[in-house]
């Protein structure tokens, strides 16, 4: 066992109100790639390429709901990805009562689908999607199911995936929950992310506990603020340590 898995060994031992901050590298390793590493959708009308921000934003959504659909049931949407290692040792760490939340900024449901209870989605989920105009409840099924935009069949409106596209807001509950169970947390883990991305750089600094970990394959803007700095993958990381305990 490598010195730093016990070191995070130790420091869940001690840990009663872990929270787990990830980013798009707790997905990657369960075949979800980050749709950003993709190189958008070249369009034939407009003889240009959309990156794949830009097909992701609300003012796309509002003008090119069929190419917004394309891309997102090809880029967004992965049905079959189970959780891996990672997603398994958090619901574990709930279960064993030391760790009290999940904030994550992916969309998948992963987290849920392990077990894990308090999921802050600071981006939403692909899981849920509504009707625009009658509100209407629609699962991922019937998003991959429909052919070009999604219409609700009790009332014609668009169907909208809950999910914050680019140049909408985060959802205020979710994120006041996020950083309340950050600001009490008295080990705050951050893993899968390179911190970049808002919010996730901000939420950090409500963290006001003992221990700031961070698992990431490449280096992070946080790596000098943080008590334990793990460069690997952080399945194999978390499913080692929390196996020790
Ligand atoms: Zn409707």
């Amino acid at each position: 066992m490598s010195t730093e898995i016990e070191k995070l060994t130790q420091i869940l031992k001690e840990s009663n109100n872990i929270v787990f901050f990830g980013g798009a590298g707790v997905s990657t390793e369960s075949n979800i790639p980050d749709f950003r590493s993709s190189n958008g959708l070249w369009n034939e009308k407009l003889q240009i390429n959309f990156t794949p921000e830009q097909l992701v934003s609300h003012t796309f959504f509002v003008r090119y709901p069929e190419e917004f659909f394309k891309f997102y049931k090809d880029k967004l949407i992965y049905p079959d990805a189970k959780p891996n290692a990672a997603h398994v040792a958090l619901a574990k760490l709930e279960e064993m009562g030391k760790l009290k939340a999940v904030v994550t900024q992916n969309i998948d449901g992963l987290h849920q689908a392990a077990g894990s209870k308090k999921v802050y989605e600071l981006h939403g989920s692909v899981l849920r999607n509504y009707c625009m105009k009658c509100n209407a409840f629609y699962d991922e099924k019937f998003i991959l199911e429909s052919k070009g935009v999604p219409t609700c069949p009790k009332c014609g409106g668009k169907v909208k995936p809950d999910v914050v596209l680019y140049e909408e807001g985060l959802d205020n509950d979710i994120i006041s929950g996020a950083v309340r169970a950050i600001a009490e947390a008295d080990t705050l883990i951050i893993g899968g992310t390179s911190l970049v991305v808002y919010p996730a750089a901000g939420l950090i600094d409500y963290f006001r506990g003992k221990n700031l970990v961070l698992i990431n394959k490449s280096t992070t803007s946080a790596d000098n603020r943080a008590d334990l700095v793990i460069h690997d993958a952080i399945g194999k990381v978390l499913g080692e340590a929390v196996n020790n305990l």
